[in-house]
């Protein structure tokens, strides 16, 4: 039997995917994005052992709060880097009558990703940026595996929930707006929404806590009314 590594549960979830979700952070993320919320998520080992059982056990708690759209969201850290656990896991839930959908950071890609994205109901995808450049600057990664993701879900024909974190002086520009629109429709075939994110600095204790220098210690959190403006581009 495959275990996960769990980071934290979110019960009664209503933005990480369709209708009301039980959200299942799982543990571990190869980027090192410099706004990241959870950075205590980013070691693969660390968080507790989880079974298929557990998340099942849990998950049906929420049965009767789900209604047509809602189910389990798998989140992280990166859940596509527990690939095997995700799909077992998906598949159990889907005996329940349990959909899932998992919430990626299209950082990792493996030979359990293709059938993990077979089993999302649609997949949010959070595309740190367009430029490959500001993406490595923001991740410390390449966009190859963004790339493979993309390619999987349209081979899939499964919707794209894109999602982007505004950060003020990074990317809190019309062009950068326009210039996400452009790639997402040059790339995805099927668009459920794009929704841009504003950037909150609520991490930095965290950050202090685990003694990880945060760079973006003199970025304001992202003003509501200029992202409100720029969420009306799309
Ligand atoms: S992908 Fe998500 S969990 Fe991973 S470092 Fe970036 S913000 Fe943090």
């Amino acid at each position: 039997m495959t275990t996960g590594r769990l980071h934290s549960i979110e019960t009664f979830g209503a933005v990480d995917g369709p209708g009301i979700r039980t959200v299942f952070f799982l543990q571990g993320c190869p980027a090192r994005c410099l706004y990241c919320h959870n950075p205590d998520s980013w070691g693969k080992d660390s968080g507790e052992t989880i079974t298929t059982e557990s998340v099942v056990h849990t998950a049906k708690r929420g049965m009767p709060y789900y209604g047509r759209e809602g189910g389990v969201t798998f989140s992280g850290g990166e859940p596509l880097l527990q690939g095997q656990f995700l799909v077992e896991t998906m598949d159990a839930l889907a005996e329940e009558g349990i959909r899932s959908v998992i919430d990626t950071s299209g950082t990792w890609v493996d030979e359990f990703t293709k059938p993990a994205i077979e089993r999302s109901q649609l997949l949010l995808l959070d595309v740190k940026h367009s430029n490959s450049e500001t993406f490595q600057e923001i991740t410390g990664l390449n966009q190859d595996n963004l790339y493979r993701i993309i390619d999987l879900a349209n081979e899939a024909d499964k919707p794209l929930w894109i999602r982007q974190v505004i950060v003020p002086g990074i990317n809190d520009t019309e062009e950068n707006v326009e210039e996400l629109k452009e790639f997402v429709r040059v790339r995805v075939k099927h668009v459920y929404q794009i929704e841009l994110l504003g950037y909150h600095n609520m991490a930095i204790e965290k950050w202090d806590r685990l003694g990880i220098p945060y760079k973006l210690r003199d970025v304001p959190p992202m003003d509501r009314g200029r992202l409100a403006r720029l969420s009306q581009l799309l």
